[in-house]
């Protein structure tokens, strides 16, 4: 399965919520014509599927079930990428706090981390990708090209989410989203399987006081020497 050596070209971006790698690894895709590869987003597919059909979020037998027979696909649409499930477009939904709240039961369950860096590393099998995610650069992409580890202060990370996703919407004030992030964090860090953690070899970005615009240049100064941009 693929892991980042050889043919094609893959981009590692990790870190925690906030930290402007999403923003940054879509405009980046964009930029060099790579595909753009969300893993969270298919965490959070799984988390939406298995909250709609009332699975045990504890049980990771039935999780690991739902998935082999669940289908996570992405399509561009209007210049974006859209998440599928089942052919159903779950883009908007699994943005939802409630899902937020519950991915981390699925992404602990060592048995559907398995099948995701399976599905991930294929999906990156079909062109140079970026892939972003916690655990692109220790895990998935090994042998990624380049890796980067995008972090920035916590009341920044969670400004930046309270302004992106309207919170407010849902009831949430800026010190829930503050709140959530902390515990998003703890989970993701210290979880057995997969933890989020720099990689050695990735290089480090503090975007705290960086504009997505500078973060992105930085980016692009790493890279200059493997892709024309
Ligand atoms: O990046 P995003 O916030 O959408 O990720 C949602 C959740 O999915 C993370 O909090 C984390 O628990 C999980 N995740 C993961 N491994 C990845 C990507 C996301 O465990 N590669």
């Amino acid at each position: 399965m693929y892991d980042g050596r050889g043919f094609h070209l893959i981009i590692a971006i990790d870190g925690p919520a906030g930290s402007g790698k999403s923003t940054v690894a879509r405009m980046l895709a964009r930029r060099m014509g790579f595909r753009y590869l969300d893993t969270g987003a298919m965490y959070r597919a799984l988390t939406w599927k298995a909250m709609q059909k009332g699975v045990n979020l504890n049980d990771e037998n039935a999780l690991c079930q739902l998935m082999d027979k669940t289908s996570i696909e992405f399509h561009q649409k209007d210049g974006n990428l859209h998440v599928f499930v089942d052919s159903v477009n779950v883009t908007e939904e699994i943005r939802l706090p409630a899902v937020t709240n519950n991915v981390h039961y699925i992404s602990n369950a060592p048995g559907i981390r398995h099948r995701m860096v399976e599905l991930q590393r294929k999906l990156a099998g079909e062109g140079n990708t970026v892939a972003e995610g916690r655990d692109m650069g220790t895990v998935v992409f090994p042998h990624a090209e380049r890796k980067f580890f995008l972090d920035a202060e916590i009341e920044v990370r969670a400004r930046r989410r309270y302004g992106e996703f309207k919170p407010s919407d849902h009831g949430l004030s800026y010190a829930n989203v503050i709140q959530d992030m902390e515990i998003r964090d703890r989970r993701d860090t210290t979880r057995n399987n997969s933890p989020l953690t720099k990689s050695n070899d990735a290089i480090y970005i503090d975007t705290t006081d960086l504009t997505i615009e500078e973060v992105l240049n930085l980016i692009l100064k790493e890279i200059r020497f493997i892709v024309k941009t």
